[in-house]
């Protein structure tokens, strides 16, 4: 008996046996009928779905895929490890290991511990910040994504006002709404959260401003807050260290999770000598976040990135990409925004933001010529793609703007 079927098949078959026929971001719902809802295998910077069609997949599984799918050095490690023993009883050498090389990575890091998911490596922070001072109220910038958490998760379903009767919002990268935040709590303040960049769904991405980055931090200091950064989606792409270490900015505590297991499930938090009482104070596990397997591959991941190019690789892909699709769009007559670094761009058209008509269309178009691109998600660089890889998606943009321009009427056409 065969389990794999087609993609139509799958989302039947999904309809009766998982609620939407699919949750969160995995659904397909707001793109179009070309997307792909089921994989059947993944190799360095390809994906090919369960109809046989394949895509250079610039998602890289929504982050995990740096050094691209199925990369023989962490597989090999993972395997060693997984024929010794992965989720036992407690944890192996390894996790006393990666701690170590992760504190000797991160400039503010003495000490780490590890969960699975980005959202786990949140949740653990914020305990952690609660229990520092004992105190209540977490500062959060409106619209930024922590995890699929009571806390943060932005659909309302299901979430109370109580949930959230302690989360407190700021405008990101404005110092003046921040400290305003900052001042109506004044006193109870437990933590800061902030992200190295601006990366929400449906927006441009930015860059923050080193003042605002320096206002996070002194803010903390005179509160005696821990400031967080959520390098879950950043970690590892924009630099090899801390993503505000340019800044010359240190958190007391950073997230991070999708990267550093090489595609394998593991997230981490960093903590400095300042949050070691709290993050040892505080109760936070679960069953598989000690699984040996995972840390195998986390740190082989390590030696990569210290040892290869990745990083200057895909920020020259990333480059070359956006100059590409830059020339393209400007040829074409459309106004396309590629905003953030190079290395996790956002690709929205001007104006197209209430229906993504133009968006959902030019990836669609994409899509069907094997160029996996995401009308409003920002998008990843992994090491394993190629100027040939690059060459043949800006062949699939050419075609896919073409396409637009024959089929889509220009917005604010003169
Ligand atoms: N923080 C950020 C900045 C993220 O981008 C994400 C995931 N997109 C998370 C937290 C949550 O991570 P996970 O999905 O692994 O729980």
């Amino acid at each position: 008996m065969t389990t794999l079927g087609n993609k139509k098949q799958l989302q039947e078959r999904a309809a009766q046996v998982i609620p939407g026929g699919m949750y969160g971001h995995q659904s397909i719902k707001f793109l179009t009928d070309d997307f792909p809802q089921f994989y059947a295998r993944a190799q360095g910077a390809y994906l090919w779905d369960v109809d046989g069609h394949r895509y250079i997949d610039y998602l890289c599984a929504y982050g995990p895929n740096l050094f691209g799918y199925g990369h023989p050095q962490i597989e090999a490690a993972a395997a060693r490890q997984q024929a010794l023993g992965d989720t036992m009883t407690g944890p192996t050498a390894l996790m006393v290991e990666l701690a170590e090389e992760w504190v000797k990575q991160v400039k503010h890091a003495d000490w780490a511990m590890f969960a699975r998911n980005g959202a786990d490596a949140n949740n653990i922070a914020l305990v952690t910040a609660r229990a520092y001072k004992g105190r209540r109220k977490v500062l959060l910038a409106t619209g930024a994504y922590h995890g699929a958490a009571t806390w943060n998760t932005p659909a309302p379903a299901g979430i109370t006002p109580e949930d959230r009767a302690h989360i407190v919002y700021f405008d990101y990268n404005d110092v003046d709404s921040l400290e305003a935040a900052v001042k109506s709590v004044a006193g109870d303040v437990a933590a800061i959260y902030a992200t190295p960049f601006r990366h929400e769904v449906l927006h441009d991405q930015f860059l923050p401003s080193a003042a605002y980055a320096r206002a996070v931090r002194r803010l903390c200091d005179e509160q005696d807050a821990l400031m967080v950064v959520d390098e879950v989606r950043t970690g590892l792409r924009l630099s090899r260290t801390g993503s505000w270490d340019h800044f010359d900015v240190q958190p007391d505590l950073s997230c991070w999770g999708k990267t550093i297991g090489g595609g394998h499930a593991i997230a981490m938090l960093l903590g400095n000598d300042k949050a070691r009482q709290a993050a040892q104070d505080i109760f936070v596990t679960g069953s598989f976040w000690y699984s040996a397997t995972p840390m195998a591959a986390a740190l082989e991941t390590l030696k990569l990135v210290r040892s290869t190019d990745y990083l200057e690789h895909t920020h020259r892909i990333g480059d070359a990409l956006r100059a590409g699709i830059a020339e393209q769009a400007l040829r074409h007559g459309f106004v396309l925004k590629q905003t953030g670094p190079s290395v996790m761009p956002q690709m929205l058209f001007d104006g197209d933001n209430a229906t993504l008509t133009l968006g959902r269309t030019w990836t669609s178009e994409t899509v069907k010529r094997g160029a996996f691109l995401h009308p409003y998600h920002n998008m990843f660089m992994c090491a394993a793609m190629t100027d040939a890889d690059v060459a043949h998606t800006l062949q699939a943009t050419e075609d896919a703007f073409k396409v637009l321009k024959a089929t889509v009427k220009l917005p604010l056409a003169a």
